[in-house]
C-alpha cells in the first residue's frame, strides 16, 4: 500500500484569479475552438461542449437544438437508439452535431458495422465522430478495442474513456484515440466513489490528463462534475479541450423523458447509465455479479435547453473577460487557480 501525499483538487476547491484585461465586454470573447484531430485528421470548429451519452441528455432532440443554435456544440447520442432511428437521423440531419456512441461488447460493434453499411449505402458517407465509452478505461481489453476500431476506421475521430491519469491517457492516444475522456466518479448521478472507493478529484485529473494528451498531440474531454457554468470555465482553465455535461442539461424539453407533475411542480427523471433504472430498462435488470454504480434522481423541469445553454455560454464568456482571454484557447494560459478553504466552499453552496 502507498499513500500519495500531493493534494488533488476538485472544482469546488479553487477559484480563478482575475487578471488585468483590455477586454471591454464579454461580446468581444470568442468561445469556439478549432482542432485538427491527431489520427482522423478531421477538423472541428465550434463551442467544445458535448451533451453526455446518457438517456435524457444525449438525445437526437438535443443534437437538433445544438444544430439550430449554430455554436457547433455536439451531443453524444446514447447507446440505446435502435438502428433504424440512427440511420434516419444521420440521413436527415447529417454528422455535424453528433457523436455515435458505443460500448465494447460484440453487440455494440456489430451494430456499428451494420449502421455504417446502411449509412454509407444511403448517404454515401460514414460517420465522422465516434465515442467509445466504458466506466473503467483502465482494463487492457479496452485499449485493445480502441486499437481495433482505429485500425478498421482510420478516418473517424475517436473519443475514448474514461480515465483519470496521465499514463493511461497516453496509452489510449497511442492506441488510436483522438480525444481521451477524463473522469471517474465525479458525475452528478454516479455512485462509483461511494460503491467502490475509487475515483480522482476532477480538476487535478483534467490538469494531469491534458498535460499528457497535449504532449502527444491528443486532446481531452472533461467528463462529469460540472454543476454550474463556472465549473466549465475551471475545466477549460485546467486544460480541457472539450467539456461533457450530463446533469446540467437534464430536465429540459429536449430530454425525451416524461415530465411529471407533483404538488404543482414539474419534474423529469434523470438516472445514471449504470443505475438500476438504466439496467432494468436496457439490460433486463442488474446482473448478479455487479452492483449498480449510478442513482436515479428527479430534476426540476427547466423548459427549453436553449435558455440554459445561453446562460452557460454567458458564464464562460464572462470568465474569459475576467482574465483577459479574448479567445477560449487563451483561457488556460491566463488561468491561475487559487485554493479556497472549506469554509468558503460552504458559502458558495457548492458542497
Ligand atoms: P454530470 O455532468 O451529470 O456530472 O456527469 C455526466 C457523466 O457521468 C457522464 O458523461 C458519465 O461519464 C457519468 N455517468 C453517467 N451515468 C453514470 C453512472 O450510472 N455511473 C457512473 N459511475 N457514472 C455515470
Amino acid at each position: 500500500m502507498r499513500i500519495e501525499e500531493d493534494i488533488k483538487l476538485d472544482f469546488k476547491d479553487v477559484l480563478i484569479r482575475p487578471k488585468r484585461s483590455t477586454l471591454g465586454s464579454r461580446k468581444e470573447v470568442d468561445i469556439s475552438r478549432s482542432y485538427e484531430f491527431k489520427w482522423s485528421k478531421l477538423n472541428y470548429h465550434g463551442v467544445p461542449i458535448i451533451a453526455a451519452n446518457m438517456d435524457g441528455v444525449g438525445t437526437m432532440a438535443m443534437a437538433r437544438v445544438f444544430a439550430k443554435m449554430g455554436h457547433g456544440m455536439t451531443a453524444a447520442l446514447h447507446k440505446h437508439y435502435p438502428l433504424e432511428k440512427l440511420i434516419d437521423f444521420y440521413q436527415n440531419e447529417g454528422n455535424a452535431n453528433v457523436w455515435y456512441s458505443i460500448g465494447v461488447t460484440e453487440k455494440d460493434e456489430e451494430k456499428l458495422d451494420d449502421f455504417l453499411r446502411h449509412n454509407i449505402q444511403k448517404t454515401g458517407k460514414g460517420i465522422d465522430k465516434l465515442c467509445i465509452d466504458v466506466a473503467n478505461g483502465y482494463s487492457e481489453p479496452f485499449a485493445h478495442f480502441v486499437r481495433k476500431i482505429r485500425a478498421k476506421q482510420p478516418d473517424i475521430t475517436i473519443m475514448a474513456g474514461n480515465v483519470v491519469t496521465g499514463e493511461m491517457t497516453e496509452e489510449l492516444i497511442l492506441a488510436g484515440a483522438d480525444v481521451v475522456k477524463v473522469g471517474i466518479g465525479p458525475g452528478s448521478v454516479c455512485t462509483t466513489r461511494k460503491m467502490t472507493g475509487v475515483g480522482y478529484p476532477q480538476l487535478s485529473a483534467i490538469i494531469e490528463c491534458a498535460d499528457a494528451a497535449h504532449g502527444l498531440g491528443g486532446l481531452v474531454c472533461a467528463d462529469g462534475g460540472c454543476t454550474v457554468p463556472g465549473d466549465l470555465a475551471k475545466a477549460f482553465g485546467a486544460g480541457a479541450d472539450f467539456v461533457m455535461l450530463g446533469g446540467m442539461l437534464a430536465g429540459h424539453d429536449q430530454c425525451e423523458g416524461e415530465i411529471v407533475e407533483e404538488n404543482g411542480k414539474k419534474f423529469v427523471q434523470f438516472y445514471g447509465m449504470s443505475s438500476d433504472t438504466a439496467m432494468n430498462k436496457h439490460s433486463g435488470g442488474v446482473a448478479e455479479y455487479r452492483a449498480s454504480e449510478g442513482k436515479t434522481v428527479k430534476v426540476a423541469y427547466r423548459g427549453d435547453v436553449a435558455d440554459t445553454v445561453t446562460s452557460i455560454l454567458g458564464g464562460i464568456r464572462s470568465a474569459c473577460t475576467y482574465v483577459g482571454a479574448r479567445r477560449l484557447k487563451e483561457l488556460s494560459k491566463r488561468t491561475t487557480f487559487i485554493r479556497v478553504s472549506q469554509q468558503l466552499n460552504t458559502v458558495f453552496g457548492n458542497e
